[in-house]
C-alpha cells in the first residue's frame, strides 16, 4: 500500500474526480475526509471509503468560506492527529460567453476555484510544516493552459491562477518538506463535463489523439502517484492528463 495510514482531505470529494481520488487513496491505505458543499454526496462517498476498509469523515464544507474550512481542518486534525494529504479538487464551471458574464458569476468562480484552494492550503499547511511532511495536490485544467475551449473564460482564468499558485506554494513549502503539485485534466467524463457538452463528445474526440475522453480513475491514479513517495522528487509540477489533446 502506497499511502498506508496517511490522512487525506479531498475537497469536492462527493462526486466525479474527487470521489474517485478519495476511493483510490483509501484503496492505498489512507483514511479520507470527504469535504463537499453537498452533505448527502459527502456522506455517500465516505460510506464508500469505509466499505473499502478505511476510516472516513464526511464534512459539509464550502471551500470559499474560511470559517467552514478552518473548522473542518481542526475536526480532521482532532480525529486523526495529523494531515498528510490535501487534494484541492472542489471546483465549479460555467460556459457563459465572456461578453455575458456578470460580475457576481465572475466573483463566485474565483471564490470557489481560487480562493478555496488558497484557504484550504493555508489551513492545512501549519500542520504539514510542523510535521515537516505533506502533499498538496491541486486540480488545474487544460483550460488553464490554453484558454476555455468549451468552458468559460472565467473558469479558464481561475485554473491558470491555480497552476501559478501551485508553483508559489511549492517554493514556499519545499524547505518544510511539503510537496505541492497540480494535475491538468483535459476532458474527463463527470457531471461537470456532461453539463458542458450535453453528453455529446464528438467535437472533442477529433482533437484527442487517444480518441476517447478520460475516465475519473485515470485522474485518480495520477493523484495517488503525486501523494505517494513514487513522486518524492516532484514539486511545483503540473501533470497533463488529456489523452494527448495538448502536448507541451
Ligand atoms: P463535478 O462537478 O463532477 O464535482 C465537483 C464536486 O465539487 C461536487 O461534488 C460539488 O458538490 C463539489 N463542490 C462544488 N463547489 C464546492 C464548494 N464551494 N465547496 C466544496 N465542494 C464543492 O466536477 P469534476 O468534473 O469532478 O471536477 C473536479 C475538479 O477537476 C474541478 O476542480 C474541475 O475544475 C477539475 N477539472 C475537471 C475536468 C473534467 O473534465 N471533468 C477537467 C479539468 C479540470
Amino acid at each position: 500500500m502506497k499511502l498506508k495510514d496517511e490522512v487525506a482531505i479531498v475537497t469536492g470529494g462527493g462526486a466525479g474526480i474527487g470521489r474517485a481520488i478519495a476511493l483510490a487513496m483509501a484503496q492505498e491505505g489512507a483514511h479520507v475526509a470527504i469535504w463537499d458543499v453537498k452533505q448527502a454526496l459527502a456522506e455517500e462517498a465516505a460510506e464508500a471509503v469505509r466499505n473499502a476498509g478505511r476510516e472516513s469523515l464526511a464534512l459539509k464544507v464550502d471551500v470559499s468560506q474560511s470559517p467552514e474550512v478552518n473548522a473542518a481542518v481542526e475536526r480532521v486534525a482532532k480525529e486523526w492527529g495529523r494531515i498528510d494529504i490535501l487534494v484541492n479538487n472542489a471546483g465549479i464551471c460555467e460556459v457563459t460567453p465572456v461578453d455575458k458574464i456578470e460580475e457576481k458569476e465572475w466573483d463566485r468562480m474565483f471564490a470557489v476555484n481560487v480562493k478555496g484552494v488558497f484557504l484550504c492550503s493555508q489551513a492545512v499547511m501549519k500542520f504539514m510544516m510542523k510535521q515537516k511532511s505533506g502533499k498538496i495536490i491541486n486540480l488545474g485544467s487544460l483550460a488553464g493552459k490554453v484558454g476555455g475551449i468549451a468552458a468559460g473564460a472565467h473558469y479558464a482564468a481561475t485554473k491558470a491562477a491555480v497552476l501559478c499558485f501551485t508553483k508559489s506554494l511549492a517554493k514556499f513549502l519545499g524547505p518544510h518538506g511539503v510537496r505541492v503539485n497540480a494535475m491538468a485534466p483535459g476532458v474527463i467524463e463527470t457531471d461537470m463535463t456532461r453539463m458542458i457538452t450535453g453528453g455529446d463528445w464528438k467535437n472533442f474526440l477529433a482533437t484527442i489523439p487517444l480518441g476517447r475522453i478520460g475516465d475519473v480513475s485515470e485522474v485518480a491514479k495520477v493523484a495517488v502517484f503525486l501523494a505517494s513517495d513514487d513522486s518524492s522528487y516532484l514539486t511545483g509540477e503540473t501533470i497533463d492528463i488529456n489523452g494527448g489533446q495538448l502536448m507541451d
